[in-house]
């Protein structure tokens, strides 16, 4: 699924200023309030738009941050990633082809990174680990680049697989949501059917 110019524009102007209303972005994309808030809600839906919080400068904030890369065998990846996910520490994790994981690690204080590579000791998975203070952010951008074209990788509501090709969708609820197969449409309007029993 591709998005058009149109969602292009919209995306890099709320990638610039997520506060801007409707009407601002109606008037900068040069088209109705009705057709930014459709194109924004279903980029919700579709899961490109994530969410809208505050830009906060974690330097102005008096904080400390390391870079953390961690080696261990390929089969532990994924167990090692799920010790350190709700680390409130580990502010970005991400696994790397090579058997490694990266992290990007935020503390309020000194003496809590010495904390922190204390318990890197006791994670017996790892085979290795190199960590480096960050003395100074010299860019630090938002991962996602709005380029001309894009194409969008959507994920199926039920499974959670990425799906590359033409999904089925579903609307419930007063939004989209977004199946790869029959079997996930039926298991997932199932789901939708007992929560909304319960609610
Ligand atoms: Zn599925």
């Amino acid at each position: 699924m591709d998005l058009d110019e149109t969602d292009v524009e919209i995306l890099r102007i709320l990638q610039e200023n997520g506060r801007l209303s409707f009407r601002r972005i109606a008037e900068r994309v040069k088209v109705s309030v009705p057709t930014v808030s459709s194109r924004i809600s279903n980029m919700e839906d579709m899961g490109i738009i994530r969410g809208y919080r505050a830009d906060l400068d974690s330097e102005r904030m008096g904080e400390l941050s390391a870079i953390l890369t961690i080696k261990v065998k390929p089969s532990d990846l994924k167990t090692v990633a799920d010790k350190f996910r709700s680390d409130k520490h580990v502010r970005k994790l991400f696994l790397l082809g090579n058997s490694k994981l990266h992290m990007i690690c935020t503390f309020s204080g000194a003496h809590l990174i010495n904390d922190f590579v204390a318990r890197l000791g006791e994670v017996q998975e790892i085979i290795e680990y190199d960590i480096s203070n960050i003395i100074h952010v010299v860019k630090e951008d938002q991962r996602a680049l709005v380029e001309p074209e894009i194409s969008v990788v959507l994920q199926c509501a039920f499974c959670k697989k990425e799906m590359r090709e033409e999904p089925i969708k579903l609307k419930a609820e007063d939004r989209d949501y977004y199946l790869c197969c029959t079997s996930c449409l039926k298991s997932f309007q199932e789901k939708m059917e007992k929560l909304k029993a319960k609610a």
